[in-house]
């Protein structure tokens, strides 16, 4: 008999959540970390510090520019960089520590060391000091996430030339930071830097920021962080960085090819994507197929093409979501188990944590118009939501897509304040399969901001009341 029921190698969203789920389901459980602390991209190194920066950030923002107007006198916000560093430390510390305590609570057993397949029930973890031992099991979940994507000659040394990892520690505001790539990441780790004092110029490949967000929801978006004081570089490549001088020359041309010239840069920081992470796990040796972009391929029940290996999260395809993680986590936690595991990719929303946030879920206009679906759009923007008004926070919209014919949800689109939390009502609504006119008819507290998202469904009926 093997020891274990099932091995989870990688503790991050995805791994961490698939663990406690087998062992709420009676599974014996092990989880591999490679890293010193559990939590992975997410907690360490990704969403949590990013948040931590963001939120610290927004409120200096807030402090300096927006106190005096709501008549509070508090004087010049100063900058305390290694405090707020020092805060964002503290909340990953909380946040890393909480998962050993669930382990713990929920009795999965944790190595550290790099965990590799040495044959389908065989997990062989070799520690930082070499020690190998192998575990048994009779399955393996593959939860080893991503990494930082890298431009090809451009050498990041995460001081002056940052992934995001570095961008999380430096130990100055730049005068100029450089930021490669207009996705999340980039826009995210550029407004924190921004609003601490940095100028902050975004190089984008593509002629668009946010690519695969519905294309209104980026220009607007865009043109909110053009005010802000964001300079965007579309249809432009960073194709090298100069590191010989006191500071780092970028050499930008335009995307389809053309003249290059220079742009001087204090930091530079690539933000171009992820990739899947497998390195050291042996997967070509057993024998696990992955695809052109090196994910691993999984069935919808999660399992590869080897007999008892199955993996989730950003090593498999999909957005790179820590929430996506989760539920493939849970899903194939409960298939193991013997229950019916499932994830309806249709509804996980997507959220870009910048003021003001933008929170999507389901369908684009651009999606819907090339799959030939027949749509009403409903649209309702921040300045005409009273809450928004004394918030001082009216930049944005809500705005609904319903099929023509059944009006069932089919995708929201938010740009405003605290879009991150309003995605939520969105995503339960098309869990149930709700049509616009049941958000509409649905009771929504005065006065708040979710208020906008009641009449963007009103307006999918062209009935909104305060436009
Ligand atoms: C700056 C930044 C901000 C982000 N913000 C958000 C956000 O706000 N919201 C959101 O939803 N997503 C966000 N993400 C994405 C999110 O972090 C990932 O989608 C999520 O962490 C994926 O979870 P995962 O479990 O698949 O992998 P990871 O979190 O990458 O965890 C994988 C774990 O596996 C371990 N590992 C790898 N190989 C081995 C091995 N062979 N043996 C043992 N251990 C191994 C790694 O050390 C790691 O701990 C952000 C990412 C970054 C970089």
């Amino acid at each position: 008999m093997p020891a274990y029921d099932l091995i989870v190698i990688g503790s991050g969203p995805g791994g961490y959540v698939c663990a406690i789920r087998a062992a709420q389901l009676g599974l014996k459980v092990a989880v591999v970390e490679k890293d010193t602390t559990f939590g992975g991209t997410c907690l360490n190194v990704g969403c949590i510090p990013s948040k931590a920066l963001l939120h610290a950030s927004e409120l200096f923002e807030e402090a300096g520019h927006m106190f005096q107007r709501m008549g509070i006198g508090v004087g010049e916000p100063k900058l305390d960089l290694p405090a707020m560093m020092k805060f964002k430390d503290e909340g990953v510390d909380g946040n890393v520590k909480g998962v050993a305590f669930l382990f713990k609570k929920n009795k999965v057993e944790a190595f550290t060391g790099i965990g590799r397949i040495a044959a389908p029930g065989h997990v062989e973890v070799v520690s930082a000091d070499g020690r190998r031992q192998t575990l048994d099991t009779k399955a393996i979940v593959v939860a080893t996430g991503s990494d930082v994507a890298r431009l090809p000659g451009i050498d990041i040394d995460e001081k002056r030339i940052v992934s995001s990892t570095g961008a999380l520690t430096l130990d100055e505001v730049p005068q100029r930071l450089l930021v490669v790539g207009a996705g999340v990441i980039g826009l995210e780790l550029g407004s924190v830097w921004r609003r601490l004092g940095a100028e902050v110029i975004v190089v984008e490949f593509l002629d668009r920021i946010l690519p695969g967000i519905d294309a209104e929801v980026g220009r607007q978006f865009q043109r909110i962080l053009q005010k802000q004081g964001v300079t965007f570089r579309l249809s432009s490549k960073v194709t090298a960085v100069d590191a010989a001088g006191k500071r780092l020359k970028a050499t930008v041309e335009p995307a389809p090819g053309g003249a290059a010239e220079t742009i001087e840069a204090d930091v530079v920081l690539v933000a171009i994507g992820r990739v899947p992470y497998t390195q050291g796990l042996g997967l070509e040796a057993v024998g696990v197929a992955t695809d052109n972009r090196g994910r691993i391929v999984v069935d919808p029940h999660f399992a590869t093409n080897v007999a008892g290996i199955y993996a989730i999260g950003d090593v498999i395809a999909g957005p790179m979501l820590a929430h996506k993680a989760e539920d493939e986590g849970i899903a194939v936690a409960e298939i193991l188990a013997g229950q019916a595991g499932h994830v309806n990719y249709d509804a996980i929303p997507n959220v870009v944590y910048t003021f003001p946030e933008v929170a999507t879920v389901g369908k684009s206009e651009d999606e819907l118009k090339a799959a030939g679906i027949a749509y009403n759009a409903g649209k309702f923007p921040f300045t005409a939501n009273g809450r928004a008004k004394v918030n001082l926070t009216t930049d944005g919209f809500v705005k609904i897509l319903a099929d023509a014919r059944t009006d069932r949800v089919l995708g929201v689109h938010i740009v405003g304040a605290d879009a991150g939390n309003m995605i939520a009502e969105a995503a339960v609504a098309m869990e149930f399969g709700a049509a616009a006119e049941d958000i509409a008819r649905t009771s929504h507290a005065h006065p708040t901001l979710t208020e906008a998202v009641k009449e963007a469904a009103l307006a999918v009926g062209k009935r909104s009341i305060h436009m």
